[in-house]
């Protein structure tokens, strides 16, 4: 699910990662990877890694290319 910032209203995404176990949820923050502004949290026992939407769609761009090229 793609949040869209508060402050720079720039489109992020975030992904949950580390050891998952039960119990020893802490708030991790969301925070914009644009601007920095925190955009809101989840619990978690992991720990919260976001992402620019942008990037990661050039990104794909440059892997269908490739696949193209082949
Ligand atoms: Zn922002």
């Amino acid at each position: 699910m793609s949040i869209k910032c508060k402050k720079c209203g720039k489109l992020f995404d975030y992904s949950v990662g580390g050891d998952i176990y039960p119990g020893g949820k802490e708030k991790e923050d969301i925070d914009c990877p644009y601007c920095g502004e925190n955009n809101g949290y989840v619990m978690t026992s992991g720990f919260v890694n976001s992402y620019k939407l942008d990037e990661k769609e050039s990104e794909k761009m440059d892997k269908l290319e490739f696949l193209i090229q082949k």
